[in-house]
């Protein structure tokens, strides 16, 4: 981390200029000084991250459903090896947590998105814009379902004329898109030397193609469900992994939200509101089934619904199967 430039920080958000990254700054500094009193959290993972070996996974956003103003911010996560960084998903607030963990945009290779309900693609083109003026690589790689191709071409479009202006005002290249690459079905997506992702498609209807990652490292497997209803092709996918990122939803809690929500004038009765939410994702005691037969050490609970339901439930449920650790993640938790 760098040092702290009171100066500097302070004044250039008054003027309104954006704080563009500076040229030869350490990774981990951008972020950092200021934030660090208002944000013991943030804080916390960006020490974490400074002395960190290896592969480091942050859940960043960890909640479920495109409704702001909730505890827990949208699906998004962040995986660091190094220099190196991936993206998982862009909820809305991937942006702000991703900076609040000092990962200098400049580090940020790929992003990869498991499907295109907006509570995990809606920030996908401001996380793009944004991270352009602090230095977001241009070789950038965004995987995902299609139409990602048309969404990125069409978002660059969009805010073309924004984005031409800020080009000219402060000398920066053009505001361009990242390489895409579409999954039509499950398969190899990328393969390096030290990195290795497949994709597998899972069951989230009537999504037509939602994706489940695995992200293969030399010294970490980390695999991501996505949204899903138990999925024999997750199972499959997570087999022997380090770590198993999965959503859950717990029914007694989507029964009692329901009884509230149709009280509070939806147009649904509370057995179809259940009904559309159980069909598409996975009750926390089949979470804990799926992780055992996969034989992971670490299940990483995130995309959890209902936000109000205590992390001790979550984790009883799924230990009542599943015998390896068990993290019941919040926003800017780290594994
Ligand atoms: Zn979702
Ligand atoms: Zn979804």
């Amino acid at each position: 981390m760098g040092d702290f430039e009171p100066t500097r920080r302070a004044v250039l958000p008054l003027l309104g200029l954006p704080l563009l990254a500076p040229a030869g700054a350490q990774a981990f500094e951008e972020a950092a000084g200021w934030a660090d009193q208002r944000d013991a959290r943030g804080a916390s993972v960006r020490r974490e991250l400074e002395k960190a070996v290896g592969t480091k996974l942050v859940l960043l956003g960890t909640g479920a459903g495109p409704v702001a103003g909730r505890a827990r911010q949208m699906a998004s996560s962040l995986i660091v090896r190094g220099a190196k960084a991936h993206i998982v998903d862009c909820g809305l607030g991937v942006t702000d947590l991703f900076m609040r963990t000092g990962v200098p945009f400049r580090a940020v290779e790929s992003i990869f998105l498991t499907h295109h309900h907006p509570d995990h693609n809606i920030e996908y083109g401001p996380f793009l814009l944004l991270g352009w003026l602090r230095g977001l690589p241009r070789q950038l790689a965004a995987y995902g379902p299609p139409p990602l191709a048309q969404m990125t071409t069409d978002y660059v479009r969009a805010m073309a004329g924004t984005t031409a202006m800020w080009a000219r005002d402060f000398h920066l290249a053009d505001f361009s898109a990242p390489q895409v690459h579409e999954i039509p079905a499950s398969g190899v997506v990328l393969h390096t030397r030290d990195l290795t992702v497949r994709a597998v498609a899972v069951d989230h209807p009537p999504v037509d193609l939602a994706l489940a990652y695995r992200f293969d490292f030399p010294d970490r497997s980390i695999v991501f469900s996505g949204d899903t209803r138990a999925s024999d092709n997750l199972t499959a996918l997570a087999a022997g992994a380090d770590i198993l990122v999965h959503e859950a939803i717990h029914l007694p809690g989507i029964e009692r939200q329901a009884r509230e929500q149709v009280a509070g004038g939806l147009a649904m009765t509370p057995a179809d509101f259940v009904q559309h939410i159980a069909r598409a994702h996975t009750p926390i005691g089949d979470v804990g089934k799926i992780a055992q037969r996969a034989g992971v050490g670490t299940l990483v609970l995130s995309h959890i619904y209902p936000d109000d339901v205590a992390a001790e439930v979550w984790r009883d449920e799924a230990a009542k199967v599943f015998k390896g650790d068990i993290i019941v993640a919040s926003d800017l938790t780290i594994v």
